[in-house]
């Protein structure tokens, strides 16, 4: 299978000197294949409900999307959201004040969980799972509210390939996040239009850009011991060994072999599947 994102740009840093144009441009290119895969991912008469934190890839994924609105060939709308949590020192009138300038509609939503999470922390507990299960909750029953079709993630393949591995190590699972996905219920549907697009881009394109950055202002953003850093130095130093690396795990993501998996519940595909061309060891 043709790797869509090459080499140079998941392995190496980004050159700062490509104009801005030009990078949203290989930005939007990354997007149009993902779509070119995953025609559900955008579609005729979708109100897309693009949640902001403030972070680089949620700007820089607002910025693709209104770029490509005007040129696809499909019609759909746009809703920016963001939502405060609650973790103290979170600064949404920047973010406002950004949504405000590019011109986009937009909801600023004040949940203020996060003193919810805290109580119910046990010792040692970081509060990532329980913070993410309060936000799904809170962005899947916005969604239907706003009557939008469908939630926009800023995840990129940086974030792909790492969860990838942080299931693996930690969960005992071989899974990563799809760039589309339907909720268990069939009420939302969840896509990630940046799945393709390696963090460095993004890193180069806020670099010209200069978004108002905002930390969400929580105990745990950041922190070098969360799993997910371990797991970012792991990769870089492995990086550093075989450029490779990250696009060869992300062509993994797209080209799975389950027969060659030890999952009970997969149905055995047919004699099609051995026909692949795998590495003798792997037979
Ligand atoms: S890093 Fe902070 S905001 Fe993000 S999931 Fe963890 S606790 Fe929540």
């Amino acid at each position: 299978m043709e790797n869509l994102v090459p080499a140079s740009l998941l392995s190496r840093k980004i050159r700062s000197n490509q104009s801005q144009g030009k990078l949203l441009r290989m930005i939007g290119k990354k997007v149009g294949q993902l779509i070119g895969d995953f025609p559900k991912l955008i579609e005729d008469g979708d109100t897309l409900m693009v949640c902001v934190s403030g972070g680089k890839d949620s700007y820089a994924l607002l910025d693709v999307l209104m770029d490509l609105q005007p040129r696809a060939p499909v019609s759909f709308e746009l809703i920016a959201v963001n939502i405060d949590q609650g973790w103290p020192g979170y600064d949404t009138a920047k973010i406002a004040e950004h949504l405000e300038s590019v011109g986009v509609r937009y909801r600023m939503i004040n949940e203020n969980y996060a003193s919810i999470v805290e109580s119910m922390l046990r010792p040692g507990q970081t509060p990532c799972s329980l913070c993410s299960r309060f936000r799904r909750g809170v962005l899947y029953n916005l969604a239907q509210d706003l009557g939008c079709t469908k939630i926009v993630l800023g995840h990129h393949a940086d974030d792909l390939i790492e969860t990838l591995v942080m299931n693996l190590f930690y969960s005992g699972q071989l899974a990563s996040m799809p760039p589309v996905l339907y909720s268990d219920d069939g009420r939302n549907t969840v896509i990630r239009p940046l799945a393709l697009v390696p963090e460095s881009l993004l890193v180069a394109y806020n670099e010209k850009r200069k978004f108002p950055v905002v930390r969400c202002g929580c105990p745990s953003c950041g922190l070098p011991a969360q799993k997910r850093q371990v797991i970012k130095r792991l990769l870089d130093t492995l990086e550093g060994e075989n450029p490779q690396l990250k696009t060869q795990m992300l062509a993994a993501l797209r080209n799975v072999v389950p027969d060659h998996l030890m999952d009970p519940s997969i149905k055995r595909a047919s004699s099609d599947n051995s026909a692949k061309d795998l590495p003798s060891k792997a037979i």
